[in-house]
């Protein structure tokens, strides 16, 4: 069995990312910039931000966070988002989901400029990315993607079953994995008799928020086990959705939480925002 680092290919990302950034910071005197929205005080999101805050600075990234109260109104994010559009030392916008129930969530990321949507997430780049077309995708699937790769393990031909179905994980996570010539099931809290599914995978990647649930009767010899799940367990550590410690001993391959795809969601919005100030850069250029 072997483990799939994904915090020593993040540090390989993040390394690449700096040396881009000090080219384009000399060269055309770009400095990528990243907004992010926080509402509320959910300490799980904070935590994010704040991971995303230092990811910036560890770059050489502009940044600004605009924190606001849980009773914000829909309008009042919705104007700085048009601000956000509107900046031109703001190549990202994310907004830190979930947001509260009295506001609309599909408004507010169909609001945001597809063009500085480097979480993936407005309906034009969902599009791009069902039809294989560039644009920005996710970060966390991308991460899953990019691991993948650095292993050399080609998805072409395999069975590959998704668990979750979200649209900032599991969905996007199944496209990738067909654009790549993947064969892929995507299962959900409603699918019967997940096991049945999952036994026949080469690939599982398991994005759900539920402990333990993939075990290792559930998967076959030498699958290949990618767990984006995040929990916090009872005695306060962070685990995923595989039960890793008897998943690892039947698997080839295996994403430990943490230090896993977590870690790679971080580096890949730095890779997702260093493109947006790219293109940005190059449509200045061309006025
Ligand atoms: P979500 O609640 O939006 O979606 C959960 C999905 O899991 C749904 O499709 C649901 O149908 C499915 N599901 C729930 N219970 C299930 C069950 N018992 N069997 C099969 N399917 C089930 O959650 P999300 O935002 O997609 O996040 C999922 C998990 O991934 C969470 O643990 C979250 O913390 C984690 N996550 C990790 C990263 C990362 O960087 N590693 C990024 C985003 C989310």
């Amino acid at each position: 069995m072997q483990i799939l680092d994904g915090k020593k290919l993040a540090k390989k990302i993040e390394d690449n990312v700096i040396k881009e950034v000090t080219k384009i910071k000399e060269e055309v005197d770009v400095t990528p910039g990243l907004a992010v929205i926080l509402v509320g005080q959910d300490p799980a999101s904070a935590a994010y931000v704040s991971m995303k805050k230092k990811a910036c600075d560890r770059m050489g990234f502009y940044s600004v966070s605009h924190e606001m109260p849980e009773d914000i109104s829909q309008e009042a994010i919705e104007n700085t988002i048009v601000m956000m559009n509107q900046n031109p030392n703001i190549d990202g916008i994310l907004i830190q989901l979930p947001l509260p129930s009295h506001i609309d969530t599909t408004k507010i990321l169909e609001l945001v400029d597809p063009a500085k949507d480097v979480d993936g997430f407005h309906p034009y780049n969902v599009g791009r990315l069902v039809t294989n077309l560039d644009g920005f995708v996710p970060c966390t699937p991308l991460g899953v993607m990019e691991m993948l790769a650095e292993y050399n393990i080609d998805v072409k031909g395999k069975n590959c079953c998704v668990v979750g179905a979200s649209n900032i994980v599991g969905k996007p996570m199944a496209s990738l994995l067909l654009n790549a010539d993947a064969t892929v099931e995507i299962c959900h809290i409603f699918t019967d008799n997940l096991k049945k599914h999952t036994l026949n995978a080469d690939i599982i990647l398991v994005g759900v928020g539920v402990i333990n649930l993939i075990k290792e009767d559930m998967i076959k010899d030498g699958a290949i086990i990618v767990d984006i799940g995040i929990n916090r367990a009872e005695n306060g550590k962070l685990v995923g959705d595989v039960d890793f410690e008897n998943v690892s001993k039947k698997c080839s391959y295996i994403t430990p939480v943490p230090g896993g795809v977590g870690p790679m969601t971080i580096a890949m919005l730095m890779s997702n925002t260093l493109k947006a100030a790219k293109l940005n850069a190059a449509k200045k250029i061309e006025v």
